[in-house]
């Protein structure tokens, strides 16, 4: 038996009462973002709303299925009792004072297991705690909230069950590979031996022999999902979990596939593929925002939405969300396979003036036949990634120059999500947006797939410092230019590529006389020998 081990949480999935409270809640209250908008698929009359990071990335998501006219449900043996979510140390008395502004009544309970934590109900009765940790990773902060981004949620914490003893159920979450690491009381943590730090990974058993059985109902926790990491690993971990428990078949949830088993305590677990993902069946800028239904489910979009109880989000924060980091919600083009197919990315950037349609063309000409690659061409508010020239004071660029980065880094983050790594990732550009391409990889250096600047260099003023410290371990670079040229001096995109060789790039720097400012044919079969060399053996996944 050789499946890899289990992570942590995927995501809770619990009971609502009114969906337009849960909404508002969830987004308006704590800042997470609704990922998506789609129905219960065992009940399609009734919504599932999802709720988590900016990418609705696996280990950040609560979901609901809201029941307006169910009754409260109460907590009991048997199940879980609290979901906690994660948020920096130092963000302690923001929410503190967040939530006292919003009017939600919370506690701040004694420290436990070396944490502080903040516990409040929502509007359906569930019981939420925020668990404040120090060194927590950024993650990826939703992009409409009016949550400042250093104090937003991370994602999730843990969950806390209840049981009347605790060794069947610890039997089969050591199965699982989480094994107990503290105790407190009546109180067990277990945590992934893998993983002890990964969002999701404490899962805490308060034994209590005397507890009651509770009821379900709004506020209930309906199930809590793991996360797998593929298919074949989900079959892996569906054959040792039926050596003990009876187990479903393996479920297409859409944005994961599912198979859920009873643990000995009464809790339903599920394990989930953390593919395909929330941008499966709508863009990332816009997850959440119309209703999403399964391909067996479209016809009878009609009737369900009739029957569904509209519901509004409220985007808080957009306005000075989008002041402070204009591209965050431009929009994104796709061509090439699917991120879930592709052996490969490569991410265009259009210069001023775009649009992003336009240079996607270019992904005809760049990707050989048989290898599957993936192109994605953000697109610039307002056609361009900054006023001034590349050539002007950066502060003068701001804050377009490093909301500009931002979107490259967001739109990377769509490869590395999908489980394609840095190396499999080209950035190309033209102009501008070669200028943003080499700017970003020489500010996070790391060995790329390589970098295709179509007349652009690195940016800031003449006789500033350019060069940068890190390693690019042999990253390919093309610089081809024209020379001279009416907006990018020779000399600027010279010195780039003796920066780029300076910091381990293998550079290849082309210069074309009297050229004009635009990308020839030649400077195209440039980037895809560029291309095709550095995916030569790639092949479509199985
Ligand atoms: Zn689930």
């Amino acid at each position: 038996m050789t499946a890899d081990p289990i992570v942590g949480l995927h995501h809770v999935t619990a009971i609502a009462s009114e969906p337009q409270l849960n909404l508002d809640f969830y987004t308006r209250v704590l800042g997470l973002r609704l990922v998506k908008r789609t129905v219960n698929f065992d009940d399609p009359g009734t919504y599932h709303l999802y709720f988590g990071d900016d990418l609705g990335a696996p280990g950040t998501l609560l979901t609901f299925f809201p029941w307006p006219r169910v009754g409260r449900g109460a907590p009991g043996a048997g199940e879980v009792t609290h979901v906690s979510f994660l948020i920096p140390l130092d963000s302690l008395s923001f929410w503190e004072q967040r939530l006292a502004s919003k009017g939600i009544p919370f506690s701040r309970g004694p420290r436990r297991f070396n944490e502080e934590v903040l516990s409040f109900s929502d509007p359906a009765g569930m019981q939420i705690e925020l668990t404040a940790q120090a060194g927590v990773a950024t993650g990826h902060p939703p992009r409409f909230s009016d949550v400042p981004s250093g104090h937003a949620i991370r994602g999730l914490s843990g969950v806390t069950m209840l049981q009347l003893d605790a060794t069947e159920t610890s039997g089969i979450l050591s199965v699982m590979g989480f094994h107990q690491i503290a105790a407190e009381g009546e109180r067990l943590r277990f945590a992934s031996s893998a993983h002890p730090t990964a969002f999701g990974s404490h899962i805490d058993i308060v034994v209590d022999p005397r507890a009651n059985f509770g009821r379900s109902g709004a506020g209930s926790v309906h199930h809590i999902a793991f996360r797998v990491a593929s298919d074949a690993e989900q079959r892996d971990w569906r054959s040792v979990i039926t050596q003990r428990l009876a187990a479903t078949e393996v479920l297409d949830r859409k944005y994961f596939h599912s198979i859920y088993f009873r643990e000995p305590g009464g809790v339903l677990f599920e394990l989930a593929t953390d593919q395909p993902g929330f941008a499966v069946d709508e863009p990332v800028e816009t997850l959440g925002e119309s209703l999403c239904l399964p391909a067996w489910l479209e016809s009878r979009r009609e009737g369900l939405q009739q029957r569904l109880p509209s519901i509004t989000l409220h985007k808080g924060g957009t306005e000075a969300n989008q002041a402070a980091d204009p591209h965050a919600s431009g929009e994104l083009y796709r061509a090439g396979v699917a991120l879930t197919e592709a052996a490969g990315v490569v991410i265009l950037l259009h210069g001023r003036g775009g649009p992003a349609r336009d240079i996607l063309t270019l992904s005809r000409a760049l990707a050989p036949g048989r290898i599957p690659l993936a192109f994605l061409a953000p697109q610039a508010v307002g056609l361009a990634w900054y006023p001034n020239s590349f050539l002007a004071e950066r502060e003068l660029n701001q804050p377009h120059l490093n909301s500009a980065l931002a979107r490259v880094q967001a739109t990377a983050d769509l490869a590395l999500a999908a489980g394609i790594p840095r190396e499999r990732i080209v950035l190309a550009g033209f102009s501008q947006g070669a200028c943003l391409a080499t700017e970003f990889i020489a500010s996070h250096p790391a060995r790329y797939a390589g970098l295709i600047a179509w007349t652009g260099g690195l940016i800031g003023p003449p006789g500033s410092t350019l060069t940068q410290a890190g390693d690019l371990l042999g990253t390919p670079a093309l610089f081809a230019s024209s020379d001279p040229d009416q907006w990018v001096p020779w000399t600027r995109v010279q010195e780039s590529a003796r920066i780029f060789t300076a910091m381990g790039a293998q550079v290849d720097l082309r210069g074309f006389p009297g050229k004009p400012h635009s990308v020839s044919g030649e400077e195209i079969e440039l980037a895809r020998q560029l291309i095709e060399r550095a995916f030569a053996g790639a092949q479509a996944k199985g």
